[in-house]
């Protein structure tokens, strides 16, 4: 190669000037993507440092104009060039455009006015506040109560807090302010700084806590954080472990981030670190400006904050110390990226960790299959939390209830007999019900009202899905037929979509429960996460008896006084048409019932199923992970899913449908011909999921293996040929990982 693409700064989020400069003999060889190198630029000439992005033999300048790189950086690695080498990773394994990774993994910068982090700081006595808060409660004004009641619990809570989190307008805040109960601040101390750097932790922690908050602290002192899985049940004080850890990498001047889904980045968990951390912890969400987050990056770089805490994008903050990763629930869908480059925060963070030294802790009520397995091999440390830290918060009675043999005994409501009575109890007891679907996406099965079981592949062993033209495909083989008049299994003619929408629920649960004052959360009735945070806050200050939704409610938050919460369908989820539908049925009903009583009263959890002899139904009953980890174990080693095989799916998208379904298939052709079978299974081409999306039509091909490295080498063959081509220009390519 002659010429190297160089980027000159992205510090500045400017990615799309890229310059063409010449190689110099004395480096030939020695660039990569991702290489710092000193550059000429402009016309001075002025020495800068750029990153090599690409390269190429030919230019469309005068070749007699291109400037020739100076030199090689060598020495430690900045953070922008940490971040770069995570994008020329990225684009190598998921297959993505270099820019396509850049632009994920670094800050793109957008000026905003530069506004100081605020403080709300009360004024105002205790007694005071509850004087005000007795007036504004005979008035039922409800934001103004839920802020100066966040006021009596916390001195100072930040600005940003009070507008996201607590979903307080600016009228009510301004009549806050007016009022003499708080005021502005611009900078805010941590509450607790008495020994510099040394945050004393609110709790103290109980024995388990602090083995495990002991021996991560010994490790990362040796020099050996590495990586750690807690398997502790909900409320088992894990947020309490990951800030001892937190508190002592920060201590030794490393920095954190930690990463919580979207969801249940609430106002209470946001307020715990503050309590702990004060301003040294900076937390991002979705509802920021493109600025704000930038801002926030640049705190981070400027070594201002020492913990970012937030959803996934929080693992791109350019932290030139970073000691520790935490990923909370690190179970969860959310973590995957449902864009490309579609990298799981798991699989980033990993790279991250190692690049920089720092340790990774992972933890979950439910581990994922996957990150249970790389414990149990010893690639991870393994912890327990077994019991609810708090005292007297004992884990919720769970029952199941068979809705076939409802429907036999004629009760042909959603509601069993069961639950109806376990809801009424409830409403005269004044205590709060959670009623959710497990449905998830628009992509329906067809399962049958008399036996519930669902139309499945014959070669795969999942259920087939519901196409728009009237068909039933396997999202794994492709394999299809018509949607059947009767029901395979039990030849019943009552056989349906699975259409059952929660707005269906609330009208049935009016009927059947009037006393009831009834909110519904999904994503219909609310307009974006404005709309979730306000309902949520309505059910939390009790404006409501039941809430109904999907199985976003039941993620994430501690209602103190919901006392029962129920699966309506527990098998939705379970036929979902892809291999990890069991693990997230049990993971959703066992966190479910983790919702049930986690206040002083005692919860109860009621499943409803077709199938209540399913393991992930009555693992998730008696809350035994333990049960349900081996009996899924055995299936994936059956069917050969991971994590027993490595599997990998490559896609290939274009807007000329004839155009990719021969490049998948010249492709597919290729891969099994050039590997033995049984090395490297290649199963496809099939038609997506959603065969069209926008007018560009999806096929995949699926690859599975017992050794990475196979599916590596097959994904690097297929790019090189894929250079070779003529539908090059006109078919993309992707990889996802399974
Ligand atoms: P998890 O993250 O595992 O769901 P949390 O850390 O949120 O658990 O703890 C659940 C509840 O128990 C919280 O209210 C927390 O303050 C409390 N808690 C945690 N550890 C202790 C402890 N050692 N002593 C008393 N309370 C604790
Ligand atoms: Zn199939
Ligand atoms: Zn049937």
């Amino acid at each position: 190669m002659i010429y190297a693409d160089v980027i000159v700064d992205i510090a500045q989020g400017n990615l799309d000037r890229v310059f063409q400069y010449r190689i110099p003999a004395s480096l030939e060889g020695k660039l990569e993507e991702g290489s710092p190198v000193m550059i000429p630029f402009g016309k001075g000439n002025r020495l800068i440092k750029g990153y090599v992005t690409g390269f190429s033999d030919t230019t469309d300048y005068n070749p007699e104009a291109i400037k020739e790189i100076r030199s090689l950086v060598v020495g430690g690695m900045s953070i922008e060039q940490r971040l770069l080498s995570l994008a020329v990773w990225m684009k190598k394994k998921y297959g993505c455009t270099l820019i396509q990774a850049m632009k994920t993994v670094m800050p793109v910068k957008k000026k905003i006015r530069t506004r100081k982090d605020r403080f709300l700081v009360r004024t105002m006595t205790v007694e005071e506040l509850h004087g005000l808060l007795s007036v504004c409660r005979k008035k039922n004004q409800k934001a103004r109560i839920r802020l100066l009641e966040a006021l009596v619990q916390d001195e100072a809570i930040p600005y940003d807090v009070i507008l996201n989190k607590l979903n307080i307008g600016k009228s009510t805040l301004d009549s806050i302010l007016e009022s003499g109960a708080a005021r502005l601040e611009e900078k805010r101390k941590r509450p607790d700084n008495r020994n510099q750097g040394e945050t004393a932790p609110f709790v103290s922690l109980n024995g388990q806590q602090r083995q495990i908050a002991e021996e991560f602290i010994r490790n990362f002192d040796s020099g050996n954080p590495g990586i750690s899985l807690i398997h502790g049940v909900t409320g088992s004080g894990k947020t309490e472990v990951y800030m001892e850890m937190i508190a002592h990498v920060v201590s030794q001047g490393k920095q954190a981030i930690m990463l919580i889904p979207e969801i249940s980045l609430t106002y209470q968990t946001v307020m715990r670190f503050y309590r702990r951390f004060g301003d040294q912890a900076a937390f991002i969400h979705s509802r920021l400006s493109q600025g704000e987050r930038y801002e926030r990056f640049e705190q981070a770089r400027n070594g201002e904050i020492s913990m970012m805490i937030g959803p996934r994008s929080a693992l791109f903050t350019p932290f030139e110390r970073l000691g520790l990763i935490v990923i909370d629930e690190e179970h969860e869908g959310a973590y995957k990226s449902e864009t490309v480059p579609r990298y799981h925060s798991i699989d980033v963070a990993r790279r991250l960790a190692k690049d920089a030294g720092a340790g990774l802790v992972l933890g979950s009520a439910t581990p994922s299959v996957d990150s249970y397995t790389h414990a149990l091999k010893g690639e991870y440390r393994l912890y327990r939390l077994s019991q609810r830290a708090q005292k007297g918060s004992a884990l919720p009675r769970v029952s199941v209830v068979d809705l076939r043999k409802e429907l036999e005994q004629g009760n042909r409501s959603i509601f069993s007999r069961e639950l109806y009575q376990a809801v009424c109890d409830r409403l005269e007891k004044k205590e709060q019900v959670m009623l959710f679907l497990n449905r998830r996406g628009y992509a329906s099965f067809v399962s049958c009202r008399s036996c519930g079981r669902p139309v499945n592949c014959p070669h795969c062993d999942v259920s087939l899905k519901a196409h728009r033209d009237g068909r039933l495909v396997c999202h794994y083989c492709g394999y299809s037929i018509p949607i059947p008049k009767l029901c395979p299994s039990c030849g019943s003619p009552y056989i349906a979509g699975f259409g059952t929408g929660t707005q269906k629920v609330e009208t049935m649960a009016a009927q059947v429960f009037p006393q009831a004052r009834i909110l519904r959360m999904d994503q219909d009735t609310t307009s974006g996460k404005e709309g979730h945070q306000k309902i949520l806050a309505a059910f939390m200050a009790g404006e409501a008896d039941i809430l109904i939704g999907t199985q976003m409610i039941v993620k994430g938050h501690d209602f103190p006084n919901v006392t029962l919460v129920a699966a309506l369908a527990a098998d939705l989820s379970l036929y979902a048409g892809d291999f990890k539908s069991t693990e997230r049925t049990f993971q959703l009903l066992t966190q479910a019932a983790g919702r049930a009583g986690r206040g002083e009263k005692a919860g109860q959890m009621i499943i409803q199923t077709y199938t209540p002899e399913h393991y992930s139904i009555r693992a998730a009953a008696r809350q035994d992970y333990q049960m349900f980890y081996e009996e899924e174990m055995t299936y994936r080693r059956m069917m050969e899913y991971p994590p027993c095989r490595e599997m990998a799916v490559m896609t290939l998208s274009s807007k000329d449908e004839r155009k990719a379904a021969a490049a998948a298939k010249e492709i597919a052709g290729r891969l099994s011909g050039s590997a033995a079978p049984e090395t490297l299974q290649v199963i496809g081409p099939a038609d997506a999921a959603i065969p069209r999306i926008n007018d560009i039509y999806y096929k995949m091909i699926y690859m599975k293996s017992a050794d990475i490295r196979l599916i590596f080498s097959a994904i690097r063959q297929v790019r090189r040929f894929y250079e070779w081509t003529d539908w090059k220009k006109s078919v993309m390519i992707q990889f996802d990982y399974m």
